[in-house]
């Protein structure tokens, strides 16, 4: 009998009606024969929700608290998940991130998972229940209970599908699959029949939110084939996994975007050995997480510095970097606070001719401004106006004739 973990995100769980569906699909694949363990989201906009009451009752809730009450969220929804299995006459049992022995390390609203241990789910599943695990979190080795960052529900089902040795993670959310864009951005954006790891970590790295990025790693470390599908319809979904096929025609596969992004240019840098160390220390120190960084060329032994972070790290950034700069003599800090970024991404872009020109040209024919480019061996990311991005999007999508099914 083979085992699969599903996952069903937020708005798979988001009201009554919707939990009886996720039962009613849960129970059709424990009749088709096979094992199965659950792991949900918080229902809806559940964690937003929280996260706001946090914010009216004090400007800064402490963050071992903000855990304990975000987890609360995911342990909802099991618990009527398991309500409705039992419902209909299935053997359930809803269990908490840390009952289902998900360990985790210290770092509140992002810990990362030290270790599962399956004891407990192995128990129920031999004896022929359904398990329901709260996802998104975890507990530490002082028993404290922790997050898994935002989206991480998806991380916790594949994370128990590697420790359960699972034929299969299904992760079953409100589109059909993975797309070659947002389809929020873009209404012609085309489902994927499969996607390798690698390209997938990409995506969701840069920006495509539809699997969470720590998820996909752990699924290739682990060698954990995933399935991302709808939980409204039964349409077949996308398969993560590490072989698809090796010459694909279009080498593009797919298109990411993030709106959240800002960027200081520190101007008039002194070109010596230890600058880029004094600027970047600090902001590491603080957990502040840098993105692209581009230095131009130097000119009479100056130069200028730009990096970028997330909008909400803005502040706090250049209240570091500005201390700094004056310090080694650069004439002055500047920063933008509305940038977007949107990333071609697929196997093979960098040895391939022509695919940067063509991404420049399309965002031209637009009239869009580049203001930094970033390259790997399987994407090119411009940084580009926050309100612009749609349109480069789009754009993107029609240069690279990603609307157009593949055979
Ligand atoms: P869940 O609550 O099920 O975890 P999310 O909201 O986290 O769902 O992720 C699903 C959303 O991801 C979709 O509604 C879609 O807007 C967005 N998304 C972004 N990029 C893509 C993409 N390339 N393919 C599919 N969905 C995407
Ligand atoms: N509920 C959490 C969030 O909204 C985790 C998740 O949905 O994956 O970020
Ligand atoms: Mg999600």
């Amino acid at each position: 009998m083979s085992l699969i973990v599903q996952k069903y995100g937020g708005s798979s769980v988001a009201d009554a009606d919707r939990i009886r569906n996720v039962a009613r699909r849960v129970a059709r694949t424990r009749d088709t024969g096979h094992r199965v363990v659950v792991v949900v989201s918080a229902m809806g906009k559940t964690t937003d929700g929280l996260i706001a009451l946090a914010h009216q009752v004090t400007g800064r809730p402490k963050e071992r608290e903000m855990d304990l009450l975000l987890s609360t969220g995911e342990v909802v929804s099991s618990a009527l998940v398991t309500m409705a299995l039992d419902a209909m006459g299935y053997q359930a049992i809803g269990l908490t991130g840390w009952q289902a022995g998900i360990r985790t390390d210290a770092s509140h609203r992002r810990a990362r998972i030290l270790g599962i241990d399956p004891t407990r789910i192995q128990d129920a599943l031999a004896q022929d229940m359904i398990v329901i695990v709260a996802g998104f979190q975890g507990m530490t080795e002082e028993q404290d209970i922790t997050t898994l960052g935002r989206g991480a529900s998806d991380t916790t089902a594949v994370a128990l599908a590697a420790a359960l040795e699972a034929d299969q993670c299904q992760i079953y959310t409100d589109v059909p699959g993975v797309l070659t864009a947002d389809p929020r951005l873009t209404p012609e954006a085309r489902k994927l029949k499969e996607i390798s790891y690698d390209e997938m970590l990409e995506l969701a790295s840069l920006g495509a939110k539809v699997m969470h990025n720590r998820s996909v790693e752990l699924g290739a470390i682990y060698g954990v084939p995933i399935l991302v599908a709808s939980s409204f319809t039964d349409e077949p979904g996308t398969l993560i996994h590490g072989s698809v096929a090796m010459e694909v025609r279009n080498k593009v596969r797919g298109i990411a975007h993030d709106l959240n992004v800002a960027k200081i240019t520190i101007i008039g840098v002194p070109d010596r050995p230890g600058i880029a160390a004094s600027i970047f220390a600090p902001l590491s120190a603080a957990g502040l997480n840098v993105d692209t960084i581009v230095q131009n060329a130097s000119v009479n032994k100056i130069t200028d510095l730009t990096f970028t972070v997330a909008q909400g790290d803005l502040a706090a950034a250049m209240a570091l970097v500005q201390p700094v700069a004056r310090e080694i003599g650069a004439r002055e800090c500047l920063s933008d606070a509305h940038l977007g970024k949107v990333s071609i991404v697929g196997t093979g872009i960098q040895n391939a001719p022509g695919y940067a020109a063509r991404m420049f040209e399309a965002l031209h024919q637009e009239q869009i401004n580049i203001e930094m480019i970033t390259t790997s061996e399987i994407r090119i990311t411009c940084v580009v106006a926050e309100d612009r991005v749609q349109d480069a999007v789009r754009a993107l999508h029609r240069a690279f004739e990603l609307e157009k099914p593949e055979d």
